[in-house]
């Protein structure tokens, strides 16, 4: 059975005055998602640990069952989703090019730059010191706009280190630290990248680019923040981990990293509702399909943007309902974290609606898609819960202690070693 995770990025959120204290979800019109909650058993999902804010990237690996602990930084997805290769041994920092002005200490006043051009870009790059600090040496490629990837080298690198990026805007730049460490290599890593990242800041603010800039009366791009240092992965991929032939259906460099990192195929779609036919008709055993809309639309802090986005991807996924209700597939419905339209979080640590369609599941009350209904709904689980509550009703669980082959798997083996 072909199983379908349609996932809305930052779909939890909420209640709001300006929708009457509703969430977005329960605000929109979804006469689809209501008639799959119907159909389906509801509930919440807590998508790693109550009240911890996730990203996408660490909110996936989750959800696609690997544990925390393995997760190599965002800088390796970053890295992956511009293909840069991924070597042993060296480190991966995100960057953005940034505004930043004296004032006891490196004030932010844009944390990204705002209109580089690239050819600007192409310019400050240069400034780029080309020397090795600490016996490490430094690398930057751009990803995208301001964006780019610094890969460190050297014997002693280390991803342990701290961000000099401090997240939020109206802060100021940060020292890198070791982080969570206290070995020679994290303490040489950190002072480099301050040395670095110092004499970056020297060569940008003189720089042409900034000179003219300052003239026209632009924001500067006089500082490289970085942050969430990585290094390469020893992960399985996921077919291997959970047997099922896999794609992300999806747009964007973040979800294309992603898909890279975990192993997966990439299909990349022009618009959702191509996306959900490209979703349906392939011979995969597991497809993630993604829209960034719905988490988009709650960064911009007006909660009736993404009543509007939910209300979009409701009209556009009639076939996948069709699919779901007259079909030998499994469909679940969720979001990978809480994305709250107002207040100053970035993210937020809210559990998560949940709905899974299909016929394995048992069928509960609830006939509306939105956070507290579906607390009404039969479902509490963990997001690490999801693949094995996927294989399980696939019908592709393996038996408890069953000991095909040399290691543990939670799948049926689709080949066993034959004696
Ligand atoms: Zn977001």
């Amino acid at each position: 059975m072909k199983t379908v995770l349609l996932l809305l990025d930052g779909l939890g959120d909420r209640p709001h005055r300006e929708l009457n204290g509703e969430t977005p979800l329960e605000y929109a019109a979804t006469p689809n998602l209501d008639r799959l909650a119907s159909a389906g058993e509801t509930g919440i999902m807590i998508p790693w640990k109550q009240g911890v804010p996730l990203g996408t990237e660490v909110a996936h690996f989750i959800l696609f069952g690997y544990d925390m602990q393995d997760f190599p930084g965002r800088g390796i997805i970053n890295a992956l989703s511009r293909d840069v290769p991924i070597e042993k041994d060296a480190v991966y920092l995100c960057t953005t090019w940034s505004w930043v002005e004296e004032q006891q200490g490196l004030a932010i006043r844009q944390r990204w730059t705002e209109g580089l051009a690239p050819a600007e870009i192409n310019e400050l790059r240069q400034c780029l010191p080309q020397t090795t600090i600490n016996g490490l040496r430094f690398d930057w490629e751009q990803s995208y706009d301001c964006h780019g990837v610094l890969k460190i080298t050297g014997d002693s690198a280390s991803s342990q280190i701290s961000d000099s990026d401090p997240f939020y805007d109206n802060s100021y730049v940060m020292k890198v630290e070791p982080y969570e460490s206290d070995t020679i290599a994290s303490i040489r890593t950190a002072d480099a990248v301050n040395i670095y990242l110092k004499t970056v800041y020297e060569s940008l603010k003189s720089s042409p680019v900034n000179v003219k800039r300052k003239q026209a009366g632009k924001p500067l791009a006089n500082f490289l923040l970085t942050k969430w240092a990585g290094e390469k992965p020893d992960i399985p991929s996921f077919e291997e981990k959970h047997g099922m032939k896999s794609c992300i259906v999806g747009n964007g460099l973040l979800m294309y990293g992603i898909a890279q990192l975990h192993g997966m195929d990439f299909i990349r779609y022009k618009d959702f509702q191509a996306g959900v036919k490209l979703a349906l008709d392939n011979e995969y055993d597991f497809v993630h399909l993604h829209s960034k809309k719905t988490d988009e639309a709650a960064h911009t802090k007006i909660p009736m943007n993404k009543v509007k986005v939910i209300e979009e991807i409701d009209a556009a996924i009639k076939d996948l309902v069709n699919s779901a209700l007259h079909e030998n597939i499994l469909l679940i419905v969720t979001g990978d974290h809480t994305t709250p339209s107002s207040g100053s979080l970035i993210h937020s640590g809210e559990p998560v609606p949940i709905m899974f369609i299909g016929k394995n599941v048992r069928v509960d009350d609830v006939t509306a898609f939105g956070e507290r209904n579906c607390t009404k709904g039969s479902i509490r689980m963990y997001g690490s819960d999801l693949m094995q509550m996927i294989l399980n009703l696939t019908d592709r669980a393996q038996f408890y202690n069953f000991r095909a082959g040399s290691k543990r798997l939670n799948h049926i083996p689709k080949s066993i070693n034959k004696f």
